[in-house]
């Protein structure tokens, strides 16, 4: 996707846009899972600006979703998010699903039988890099033979986590605005007209020009459970009004207004995407709405008691029985190798009644932490209550307890 260069202004800072200061700007933020780009819309000081703060406050904000969802992104994935859970552990989600430790443990201890070190690392090369520290301190300590008895060991936080999901304010909403404009300038129409929206972006103290609506479902063809991101305008000649909408995650709804002054001819278009998959999805949306409703947008009154935990109800419950099964998966596979490592058949060998025994014991202790987690907490669990959502986590933590020794 590509807008005209030439002639074309900043729509930040209104410097003339040339081939040396031209950028390429996301519709919708790649951290979000956007792929399309525009040129000839912003110059490259605006474009890294804009990055850093109202892109990066509007990713921030929705980061607990781009973890929940999986967003695949362009380039890179989403960062880890550093949690506390409800018990106090502090631990951090991954994008690939599982929950990890903050930070390794380490604790030394003076007893009557000489001193007790402790270790709990996340990973075998995190145990060893510890191990090789404390080697520095007691020369005499066996380090391969402590990392030879160490054990991958897998547990669930005992607490419940909250994500508080603070969406919106004028720092992601100028992230929001541009999304939009930037499709508008994809779409074809002239940015320069679009006073509301470059008042807003171009003057900290403008009045905002967009609102939450959950009134209607704006997106005529939805396609079911899918956490979709969009963008869409519609520039109207019979009512003046070039509107726009964005949406997030399928929960985030978001219409704006650019301008009131359109004059050309008809103009709809949508780009949305399903950021699970990078996909592109073909949809209509219809905002035929006249200045009497936006103004009412604006003032938070499309907003019905329950229509975003509705929202969230339509989203949730897929990606947390993906997830679910995902570490189902998992957790079988690891039980079944676990258990074949350690029945005391060797490998190609038949199997006695006494190996079956075994590994039908050892596969159902490897079962049992994730068997009770489940069923004293159902999966996950939602709740959404008005503008500060919370989605209740209760995923698996990665530790490993490589070192449990005494030296003297
Ligand atoms: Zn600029």
């Amino acid at each position: 996707m590509s807008g005209e260069a030439s002639g074309q202004r900043c729509v930040l800072c209104d410097e003339s846009i040339s081939a040396h200061n031209d950028s390429r700007e996301h519709v919708i933020p790649e951290a979000i899972g956007g792929r399309v780009a525009v040129r000839g819309f912003i110059c490259r000081t605006c474009n890294n600006g804009a990055g850093h703060t109202w892109d990066a406050k509007l990713a921030s904000q929705l980061h607990p979703l781009s973890l929940m969802f999986g967003v695949q992104r362009q380039r890179g994935s989403t960062p880890g998010l550093a949690i506390t859970t409800t018990a106090g552990e502090d631990l951090v989600i991954t994008a690939d699903g599982p929950l990890t430790l903050a930070k390794p443990s380490f604790s030394e201890e003076t007893g009557p039988e000489g001193i007790k070190i402790q270790i709990v690392a996340r990973s075998m090369e995190e145990a060893t890099r510890i191990l090789a520290g404390v080697k520095r301190k007691y020369p005499k300590l066996d380090v391969d033979r402590i990392l030879a008895d160490a054990q991958m060991s897998t547990s669930y936080p005992k607490g419940l986590v909250h994500h508080r999901l603070d969406f919106g304010g004028e720092i992601s909403g100028r992230s929001i605005v541009k999304s939009v404009l930037a499709m508008a300038h994809h779409a074809g129409i002239p940015t320069d007209i679009c006073h509301d929206a470059l008042d807003y972006l171009r003057n900290s103290s403008a009045t905002p020009c967009f609102g939450y609506y959950h009134a209607t479902d704006l997106v005529f063809d939805r396609p079911p459970e899918v956490p979709l991101n969009c963008v869409s305008v519609e520039a109207n000649p019979d009512t003046g009004l070039i509107l726009g909408y964005a949406e997030y995650f399928g929960v985030q709804r978001v219409v704006v207004c650019l301008g009131r002054r359109y004059a050309g001819g008809p103009v709809r278009a949508c780009y949305a995407v399903d950021p699970r998959t990078g996909t592109r999805l073909d949809l209509s949306i219809r905002l035929g709405f006249g200045e009497a409703e936006i103004k009412a947008i604006y003032d938070y009154k499309m907003i019905p008691d329950g229509a975003i935990q509705e929202a969230f109800a339509k989203v949730m419950p897929a990606a947390i029985k993906k997830r679910f099964e995902a570490e189902r998966d998992r957790v079988m596979k690891e039980a079944t190798e676990y258990a074949f490592a350690n029945c005391g058949a060797k490998p190609g060998e038949m199997l006695t009644e006494e190996h079956v025994k075994k590994l039908s014991r050892l596969v159902a202790e490897k079962l049992t932490p994730f068997i009770l987690h489940n069923v004293a907490r159902r999966p996950r669990s939602l709740s959404v209550a008005g503008p500060t959502e919370s989605v209740e986590e209760t995923g698996r933590e990665n530790e490993e307890q490589p070192a449990k020794k005494t030296q003297t």
